[in-house]
């Protein structure tokens, strides 16, 4: 049996990061009572997390033991909404007589899969303003990186991503990537690009970021790819330089408040609020007010920038305050005082239903039948022109890639 530094060193040298970027021997060495396995992905067109819990619940649930055994928590949950059966069941059964273990159903709203978020919803704690989950006893990871980990136990390096292509791409699909492809040839594996002129997100249509080119690599962080037409909305959106999005909010924040009422951390019980910061904003960035010091408690999970009639964007303007906070080597002390949820936490949620339209992909979402997508099991890899890819699944049509090859 490992004992905490053997598992803490076989995340180390394998290099599991997890999917927030923090490497995830930092959360193993810290000490938990409740481990969370973070299966919950609710936004439109991501669908990795529920691949791997579909065809990896095993090594899911093994590593959560582990992760279990390295905090010295008591408890482990495994935490997913309840959408697809066969999900549902191959957890079931991979979970079934592990002591310790817990199944629990998510409530289906997005961002549900943030992370003091379902640990709220949870297990009931709330973290304090400002503080970290270490807080109140809990760690959570994602279950790509407690897959990893049960496969970096058995000597194994984490240099795969499992990736959903989706959007203007022939072929939709949820591939398991070495590390280091770029997104160009991931999306050749998809079939190429549907349309001529096209951006690329890093991330969902509502986490995501536009690539900077196609010769740009995945990373660990890279759990989605959506291509879309580069006069999209969503690329629009994100191309409008910092001054414009600044006089925009000058001009054209009527004060409604609906950013905060919906706003994520603030319904978790942090120090936030968007309409506030959208106000100050106006004056000077250079004021360090608590309403400007408060953007550090954002997560950058967009629904502020959904619920906004406006077409505003809060979530940008709050990155661009922590990106000045962090650069004045600001940084904001954490509550002792115990955490309090909103009224409205599970209440002030955008429907599922109305996100992709507010969005503007539903056509893209409507394309792809998420059974087939998530059935479509990941085969071992192989290498074309010196670029690994994954075979074709029966039936499939060649990638544009080996298409080119045999003319
Ligand atoms: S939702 Fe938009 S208009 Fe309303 S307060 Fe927030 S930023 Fe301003
Ligand atoms: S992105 Fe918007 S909704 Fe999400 S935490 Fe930040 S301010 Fe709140």
């Amino acid at each position: 049996m490992l004992n905490k530094a053997d598992i803490v060193e076989a995340a180390r040298s394998a290099g599991i990061g997890a999917s927030d970027g923090l490497p995830a021997e930092i959360k193993l060495e810290s000490k938990a009572d409740i481990v969370i396995a973070n299966g919950c992905e609710l936004e439109p067109l991501v669908f990795s997390s529920r691949h791997v819990l579909l065809h990896n619940a095993a090594e899911i649930i093994n590593g959560l033991e582990l992760a279990m055994q390295a905090t010295q928590a008591a408890r482990g949950i495994v935490a997913y909404v309840k959408r697809i059966p066969e999900i549902d069941a191959a957890v079931q059964a991979a979970a079934c007589g592990h002591a310790g273990i817990e199944i629990f159903h998510a409530p289906p709203f997005y961002p549900i899969e943030d992370d003091f978020t379902i640990a709220c919803a949870a297990t009931g704690r709330v973290v304090p303003n400002s503080a970290t989950l270490a807080a109140i006893g809990v760690c959570v990871l994602d279950v790509e990186t407690l897959y990893n980990l049960s496969r970096a136990a058995g000597g194994n390096p984490a240099n795969e991503r499992t990736v959903s292509i989706t959007g203007e791409v022939a072929q939709p699909a949820v591939l398991r990537l070495p590390l280091g492809t770029t997104v160009g040839e991931a999306i050749e594996r998809c079939g190429g690009a549907k349309n001529d002129d096209f951006r690329v997100l890093l991330g969902g249509p509502i986490s995501g970021r536009i690539a900077d080119d196609l010769s740009q690599p995945i990373s660990r962080c890279t759990a989605a790819i959506v291509v879309l037409p580069a006069n999209h909305v969503q690329i629009q959106r994100r191309m409008r330089p910092l001054s414009v999005m600044l006089l925009h909010a000058r001009t054209a924040c009527t004060a409604c408040e609906e950013c905060t009422r919906y706003c994520t951390r603030y319904l978790s019980g942090q120090d936030i609020e968007p309409h506030q910061i959208m106000r100050v904003i106006s004056y000077s960035l250079d004021s360090l007010n608590k309403s400007i010091t408060s953007a550090v408690n954002c997560h950058e999970c967009g629904v502020c920038d959904i619920v906004c009639r406006m077409g505003l964007s809060p979530r940008v303007i709050c990155r661009e305050i922590k990106a000045h906070l962090r650069a004045m080597g600001w940084s904001t002390p954490a509550s002792d005082i115990d955490g309090q949820l909103r009224t409205g936490f599970m209440k002030n949620r955008v429907p599922l239903e109305e996100l992709a339209e507010r969005l503007g992909v539903q056509k893209y979402v409507q394309a792809i039948d998420p059974q087939q997508i998530l059935n479509a099991g990941v085969a071992p890899l192989r290498t074309v022109d010196g670029v690994m890819i994954h075979p074709l699944q029966t039936g499939e049509e060649a990638p544009a890639q080996e298409r080119r090859k045999e003319e």
